[in-house]
């Protein structure tokens, strides 16, 4: 711990932490670092202290009691701000200072904890106030606010209490308002407050400043552990934080009359990333005012027109700010009587959007090079780019207009609350959310994280629904007052049109539109900046990045966002088409003859698709019954079976699907992975009657033939039993069919001119017997194809690793497979022995609790499934270059080749490729060049 508690800034200095700019912002939090920059850079900052996260982080080691050395420290801070502000005292009665109390965390964690304004206000030190600025309005309006804020965010009494006690004020006054109460209207409304505070707090306000600074400390260092901030931190997945730090700050007011205001502003549009000053100001209002949507604010350049002095120097202060931080920044500031004060610069949350504009025309700018320009995108918020944009074509108009708050378009259903919105989420999984408030909270952040997009009646373009959801790249429009919303009728009016709970309603946070029912959406389209950034990736980029795709469509896509191979082609997927189905079903419904079987065997023939000769013929004894009679006979038969006269349609089907496939990824490796799900995916469940009952029709069989095959195929754990490689070895005909669709299309695509790299992968292997003997099979297949066809064509048979044996075992297996793809979403399932699909239940739980730090189904598991990962790879390395000399290509291919994290420890322990679905093949491209290019600045 370090020796000083607390930090001074004013003027034109601050006291310095001799630590590096992360250093600062750990030990003081984002917020105090950047006042204490600001004073150093000579921008006006009303004087005040920051109390440490260290002291924050003893704080909780002492049983929630600010340690004793932290007192004087506060105390000698206070003189020092008292002494740089006029010499004021805090609450002094004559003439009071009066001072604010703001969290502020390393990372910047929104709404947090509620600022306490105009503390040091008492009952004495309010005519203080009042008689020295000769505005008694404004200085009980000060006290009633102080009463409200400390006892709501200092001592847990509701907000509402207190916004209960106004309403009926201003509707016994007749007043509209707030502004419409006289200053006596005012005095009485501090009296009600203080009734308010004494019934909920069980105590008096406190009259003591001081003890009001000490409290509002202890409540700022308990917000830390509020839920709104573990909430906030578990989604943002922040750890490792110390704690907050408190900036206690001199007070000067935006609310002293008409030569006054407050703002917050951008310094460029952090929507679109256009460099252009940015923001929202009003007059004669104080704090928060501007975010809360209280009063609708102004555009910041009219302020131009309003105060050409301040604006000229507040257009100053945005370029000083941004040459020095090198970032798009997020202001606060107050004008009081026509001086101009900063009250907070953090960088600015912006959509993905933007982020990639800003990076990009910063580094064309000289401000930043082309590395830090890739380091400053976060991977995951190109989503944002990669979002569908509402159809333009469509004839659904707009019904109304709010602000466009945070750009993309959204359809779903109306819900009205945070906790509707997790209920539905959870009830219905995927099903598009739509939630409409009068405005958010730091509350509602769970409800926002499960919507589609948000939509508000109040608030502004830096409200706190807006500047989450942009955070989040999620589409967001706020300030359409046009909508009106009845939660007891569960339903919202838009413009006069009712839509109930549950009914579909679109937003454009692009434009604002606001629409009934359901608007289609189409693919985004790539921006010049977004591609020069992916160039500028590229450059720093160890690793190659794959795409999961099945189809030539997705292939294609994937090409575009520059994918560099198929890292799993699923072949399942493909059966799922109309006729595909059909065939299939007849293959798992085929009657197994069991003599020819025998007699296959015996005389060594393989499946017709190994040999490609479906006249073949076979010598089968039969036991024939001659009228009660029984005698052996020999018949000369066509060897071809069943199972294979079913599966023989799908040969076609499969060898088009991959002609298309290698055609789009011309030149590119395809790693074909060969069918691996459980069969009875394929068949109606029982429960399903109808549905058997159409199966049955279509392939010519009874639905109790359907059934009895389900119940053989039944499982009590279908995760871990019949599927994978377990199926070719049983049934060697799927098999043999699928590798020579395979051969064949490679074979084709060749013949036509185009380079083809077929790689086959044998999945769910935990013994390399399995591999070996499926490899084998696959070599004959291979050479008899390409024998009938008189071409050769080059191709890989490797595997997954997707068990915690493979990875243990994985030298031996190497010695046979040629590459190795990591297949995480079962290897994690396998080795944590959670059902993937079951986790519902605990994970939520195992989440809050830090049982785990994060869900291993979306982040790998660095320390279990990360360390059986690193032995497969080592074991498999060393082993394939001993025996062959031959480099061991591995790659991933499970879910986590999209998630960024998991994309640096892939590049960590030095894969070759990963491999994600198209959409995320942008994201991957830049996680990995992070990677590359080390310690990332994703500390927004
Ligand atoms: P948040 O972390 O939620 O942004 P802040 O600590 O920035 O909270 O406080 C919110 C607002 O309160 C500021 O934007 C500013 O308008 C007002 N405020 C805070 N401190 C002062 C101060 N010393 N003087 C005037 N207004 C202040
Ligand atoms: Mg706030
Ligand atoms: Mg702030």
């Amino acid at each position: 711990m370090s020796a000083k508690h607390v930090y001074f800034f004013g003027g034109k200095a601050a006291e310095d932490t001799g630590l590096d700019a992360k250093g600062q912002k750990e030990l003081l939090g984002g917020k105090g670092a950047n006042l204490a920059e600001m004073c150093r850079i000579g921008i006006p900052v009303p004087p005040g202290f920051t109390i440490t996260t260290e002291v924050c982080a003893a704080y909780y080691e002492q049983g929630k009691k600010i340690p004793e050395a932290a007192v004087p420290a506060i105390e000698e801070a206070l003189k020092k701000v008292e002494a740089a502000f006029g010499g004021r005292k805090l609450g002094d009665p004559a003439d009071p200072l009066l001072v604010s109390v703001r969290s502020g965390a390393a990372l910047s964690m929104p709404g947090m904890m509620n600022t306490i304004l105009n503390l040091g206000l008492t009952d004495a030190s309010v005519e203080g106030l009042a008689k020295k600025t000769d505005n008694p309005r404004f200085a009980y309006d000060s006290y009633r606010r102080l009463i409200d804020m400390f006892g709501s965010t200092a001592m847990g009494c509701e907000h509402e209490k207190f916004e209960h006690e106004i309403h009926e004020m201003k509707a016994q006054k007749g007043a509209k308002l707030d502004t419409d109460l006289s200053a006596d209207d005012l005095k009485e409304l501090v009296k009600r407050y203080k009734a308010v505070y004494k019934k909920h707090v069980k105590d008096d306000f406190p009259q003591d400043p001081k003890k009001q600074l000490f409290l509002a400390v202890n409540a700022v260092f308990n917000s830390w552990n509020g839920n709104k901030a573990i909430e906030y931190r578990r989604i943002e997945r922040i750890t490792g934080l110390k704690g907050t730090a408190v900036n206690v700050q001199a007070m000067v007011f935006g609310n002293m009359g008409n030569s006054s205001g407050t703002g917050v502003a951008f310094t460029r549009d952090p929507n679109t990333g256009e460099n252009v000053f940015y923001g929202d100001y009003l007059i004669n209002a104080q704090g928060e005012d501007v975010v809360a949507g209280i009063r609708t604010p102004e555009p910041i350049a009219q302020l131009n027109d309003e105060m050409p002095k301040v604006y000229e120097q507040l257009v100053g202060i945005r370029s000083t700010l941004e040459k020095h931080y090198k970032e798009m920044q997020d202001i606060e500031f107050t004008v009081q009587d026509g001086v101009l004060y900063m009250l907070q610069t953090r960088s600015g949350k912006r959509t993905g959007t933007a982020a990639v504009r800003i990076a990009v025309e910063m580094a064309k700018e000289k401000l930043i090079d082309e590395t830090t320009a890739v380091k400053r995108v976060a991977p995951d918020s190109l989503n944002h780019l990669l979002q569908p944009q509402l159809d333009p074509k469509s004839d659904i108009k707009a019904v109304a207009q709010g602000i466009a708050a945070s750009p993309g378009g959204a359809s779903g259903k109306v819900i009205l609350t945070a906790e509707a919105a997790v209920e539905h989420a959870e009830k219905f999984p995927g099903e598009p959310i739509l939630l409409v408030r009068k405005e958010t909270s730091p509350e509602d952040v769970a409800g926002m994280d499960v919507a589609k997009g948000i939509l508000t009646s109040t608030g502004g373009k830096a409200s706190h629904a807006a500047v989450v959801a942009r955070g989040w790249g999620k589409p967001c429009v706020v300030g359409c007052d046009e909508v009106k919303i009845d939660e007891a009728a569960q339903q919202i009016t838009i413009a006069g049109h009712v839509v109930k709970v549950g009914e579909f309603v679109t937003i454009n946070g692009t434009t604002g539109d606001v629409m009934i029912g359901k608007v289609p959406t189409i693919a985004p389209s790539m921006t010049a900046d977004f591609a020069t950034l992916m160039t500028w990736a590229d450059r720093s980029r160890k690793i190659k990045i794959r795409t999961n795709a099945d189809s030539p469509a997705d292939s294609l896509k994937a090409r575009e966002f520059g994918a560099e191979g198929i890292g799993l082609c699923r072949t399942e997927h493909m059966f799922f088409g109309k006729d595909r189905i059909a065939a299939f079903r007849r293959m798992i419904l085929a009657e197994d003859d069991a003599a020819k079987t025998a007699a296959r065997k015996e005389q060594g023939i393989l499946s017709v698709f190994a040999t490609g000769d479906y006249f073949a013929t076979v010598e089968v004894e039969r036991e024939i019954d001659f009228g009660g009679q029984k005698q052996t006979v020999k018949t000369v038969e066509p060897a071809i079976t069943a199972r294979e006269r079913a599966l023989a349609p799908l040969l076609g089907f499969q060898r088009a699907d991959f002609i298309g496939i290698f055609e789009a990824m011309d030149g590119y490796p395809v790693t074909i992975r060969l069918l691996d799900p459980p069969l009875h995916e394929f068949l109606p469940q029982k429960d399903n009657v109808k549905g058997a009952e159409e199966v049955a029709k279509q392939i010519g069989v009874s639905v109790e033939q359907i059934f009895a095959r389900v119940d053989e195929l039944h499982e009590m754990n279908p995760m871990m039993g019949f599927r994978g490689c377990r199926l070719p070895l049983v049934f060697p005909e799927i098999g043999d069919m699928q590798v020579r669709a395979i051969i064949e299309a490679a074979i084709e695509v060749k013949k036509r001119g185009k380079s083809v790299l077929p790689e086959i992968m044998i999945p769910l292997v935990g013994v390399v017997e399995e591999l070996s003997i499926l490899k084998k099979r696959a070599i004959a297949v291979a050479d008899a194809c390409m024998k009938a066809a008189g071409v050769t064509v080059e191709y890989q048979i490797g595997t997954m690793i997707e068990l915690p044996r493979a990875c243990i075992a994985a030298d031996k297996i190497a010695e046979e497979a040629e590459f190795f793809s990591f297949g995480t979403n079962d290897l994690t399932q396998m080795t944590f022995g959670f059902s993937r699909d079951d986790i519902k239940g605990f994970m939520p739980t195992y989440l809050k609790d830090k049982v785990l730090p994060i869900d291993p189904f979306q982040t790998i598991d660095f320390n279990g499934v990360g360390e059986l990962m690193k032995i497969g790879i080592q074991k498999g390395r060393t082993s394939r270059t001993a025996k062959h000399g031959q480099h061991l290509k591995i790659g991933i291919c499970g879910e986590h080749g999209g998630d960024p994290d998991s994309v640096v420890f892939c590049h960590k322990i030095g894969m070759d490729y990963v491999s994600c679905s198209p959409f995320r093949v942008p994201i991957a491209r830049l996680a990995a060049a992070q990677a590359a290019l080390g310690d990332t600045a994703r500390d927004k």
